[in-house]
C-alpha cells in the first residue's frame, strides 16, 4: 500500500511506507495548525476527538467528474482543492435489495442512508430499514441529542435525497412535501407516520438548512397540529428565520434556526454549454455563467461560509458554547448534470463544489480540531475518452482552460432518466483528527463510524 503525504508542496508528494506513516503522524502535534489552506492540512492524523465535523459530499462526483473538472480547470498537471487533502481512500457505494443481497449501483437515498446511519438500505428509501422499513437514528440526530449545533447545505431541494437523509425517515424519496405523500403512506401524519421530508426537515430544528426546494416548503399541511398551514409557516411558528436570496442570508443571526430556500426547485447551475450529442460535437469552451440563474441566487461557497458562521455560535452558546458543530455541504448538480450529458455544466458544478471544498479547509486551518471529509454518493457517467474514439452514445469535446481539447463520453442511458449511476468506488479524502480512518478500502457504512467516533457521539 502506498500512503501519500502532501508536504509544503502538494503537487510534489511523497510517498511513504506505513511504518514511517506512523512515525509522520506521532510527529504531528495535535492541535498543530497549517500555514495555508493550499499547504500542508491541518493535523493530518490524530488520534485526537473532532470539535466539529464538515463533511462535503459531490453527488455523482466518481473518478471520472474530478478528473475532467481538474484538467478543463486547473489543466491536467494542476490540483484541484479537494486534490488537497493528505489523507485520500476509497470506498464501496453498493446498496442492497430487501433480502440484503448487493444492488451493485446504488442511488443517492440508500447511499446517505449509508454513511448517515452506518445501515445499507434499498434504493430510494431514507434512512429506514431495508426490509422492515423502520427508522434508523441519523449522524444528525445523534449529534443534536450530544448537544452539538448542525447544518446541511445543497444546491438541491433540501428535500432532495442527500440532505433529507440526515433529517428524515420515508420509505421512498419521493415524499419530499405534504402534497408529495402518494408513495408513503405509512409516512403521513394521519397514519401515524413523522409526514413528509419537508415537515420532517422543519421539525428536527436544524440550526442551519441552505439549498432549494422552496416549492416543497410552500405546500399546505393537511393533516397534524399544523394543518391548513405552509410546511414555511410551520418553521416560522416554530422560531426559524426563514430567508429567501442572498441579501437576506447575509442578514441572518445566529440564535435561531435559519431556513435558506432559494429556489423553487434545484438551485440553477452555474456553467451553461450544448450538451453531449449522438456523434460529439464541435469542440466548445464553457460558458462559466447562466443567464437563468437570478441574482441574488448564493453560491455553494457562500452558503457554506455563512453556514460555518452561524454554527460558529449556536442557539444558547452561552450554555453549551463548548461544543462543536456538525456541516454536511452537497454540491448536488455534478449528478444532475451527468444525467443530462451536459458536460459543462457538470464541470461547472464541480469547480463550485471545490470552492466550498477550500472554504471548508480555510476553516479547518484556523481551527485544528476539525475533521474535514470530501466525498462522493457514487459514481456517474462520464468518462474522458481517446479524441478518435467514437462512442455509441453521446459524447463532446471541450477545449480546456489550458488549451487542450478534451472528449467526454456517456455511455450509461437508461430510458427516460438519461444518463444513470454507474456502481464504481469512489473517493474519499480527509484531514483532521481521526482522518486516518479513510485509507485504504473502505465502504459507505464505515464512514458513519468515523464521523461518529471524531465526534465522540453517544
Ligand atoms: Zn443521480
Amino acid at each position: 500500500m502506498k500512503i501519500w503525504v502532501l508536504g509544503k508542496r502538494p503537487s510534489r508528494p511523497r510517498a511513504l511506507g506505513a511504518a514511517a506513516l506512523l512515525v509522520a503522524c506521532a510527529a504531528v502535534p495535535a492541535g498543530a495548525a497549517a500555514s495555508s489552506s493550499a499547504g500542508p492540512a491541518s493535523p493530518a492524523v490524530t488520534g485526537a476527538a473532532a470539535r466539529n465535523v464538515i463533511l462535503l459530499i459531490g453527488d455523482g462526483m466518481g473518478d471520472s467528474e474530478i478528473t475532467l473538472a481538474r484538467d478543463y480547470t486547473v489543466g491536467a498537471a494542476g490540483r484541484l482543492h479537494m486534490d488537497r487533502f493528505p489523507m485520500t481512500g476509497a470506498y464501496t457505494t453498493y446498496s442492497v435489495h430487501k433480502d440484503g443481497t448487493p444492488d451493485y449501483v446504488t442511488d443517492s437515498a440508500a447511499s446517505a442512508t449509508g454513511w448517515a446511519t452506518g445501515h445499507k438500505t434499498v434504493n430510494g428509501r431514507l434512512s429506514k430499514t431495508p426490509d422492515t422499513d423502520r427508522p434508523l437514528s441519523t449522524l444528525l440526530e445523534l449529534a443534536q441529542r450530544n448537544g452539538l449545533a448542525t447544518g446541511s447545505v445543497t444546491t438541491a431541494e433540501l428535500t432532495d435525497a442527500t440532505p433529507a437523509a440526515l433529517v428524515s425517515h420515508v420509505s421512498d424519496r419521493a415524499c419530499q412535501g405534504p402534497a408529495d405523500m402518494r408513495d408513503c403512506p405509512g409516512d403521513a401524519l394521519g397514519r401515524g407516520g413523522a409526514g413528509s421530508v419537508a415537515e420532517q426537515s422543519v421539525a428536527h430544528d436544524v440550526d442551519v438548512l441552505l439549498g432549494g426546494g422552496k416549492q416543497r416548503f410552500d405546500q399546505t399541511v393537511t393533516e397534524g397540529r399544523d394543518r391548513g398551514r405552509t410546511v414555511t409557516d410551520q418553521a416560522r411558528r416554530r422560531g426559524h428565520q426563514v430567508v429567501t436570496d442572498a441579501r437576506e442570508l447575509a442578514a441572518a443571526r445566529p440564535g435561531r434556526p435559519v431556513l435558506g430556500l432559494f429556489a423553487p426547485e434545484a438551485l440553477p447551475v452555474e456553467w451553461t454549454g450544448k450538451p453531449a450529442a449522438q456523434g460529439g460535437t464541435a469542440p466548445q469552451r464553457c460558458l462559466t455563467s447562466n443567464p437563468g440563474r437570478p441574482a441574488g441566487t448564493p453560491s455553494l461557497e457562500a452558503m457554506t461560509r455563512k453556514a460555518l458562521q452561524l454554527l460558529e455560535r449556536p442557539k444558547g452558546a452561552g450554555k453549551d458554547g463548548k461544543k462543536g458543530f456538525f456541516l454536511q455541504v452537497e454540491g448536488a448538480s455534478i449528478d444532475k448534470m451527468d444525467h443530462d450529458a451536459d458536460p459543462c455544466g457538470q464541470i461547472g458544478e464541480t469547480a463550485a463544489f471545490d470552492r466550498a471544498v477550500k472554504v471548508a479547509r480555510d476553516y479547518a486551518a484556523e481551527h485544528p480540531d476539525t475533521l474535514v471529509v470530501t466525498t462522493a454518493d457514487h459514481g456517474h457517467s462520464s468518462q474522458i475518452v481517446p479524441l478518435e474514439a467514437r462512442p455509441a452514445g453521446l459524447s463532446s469535446t471541450l477545449v480546456t482552460d489550458e488549451g487542450g481539447l478534451m472528449k467526454v463520453s456517456y455511455g450509461t442511458h437508461a430510458g427516460d432518466e438519461g444518463q444513470e449511476h454507474s456502481g464504481v468506488q469512489v473517493r474519499i479524502a480527509a484531514q483532521g483528527p481521526q482522518a486516518h480512518r479513510v485509507l485504504g478500502l473502505t465502504d459507505q457504512t464505515e464512514l458513519f463510524t468515523t464521523l461518529r467516533t471524531a465526534l465522540s457521539l453517544r
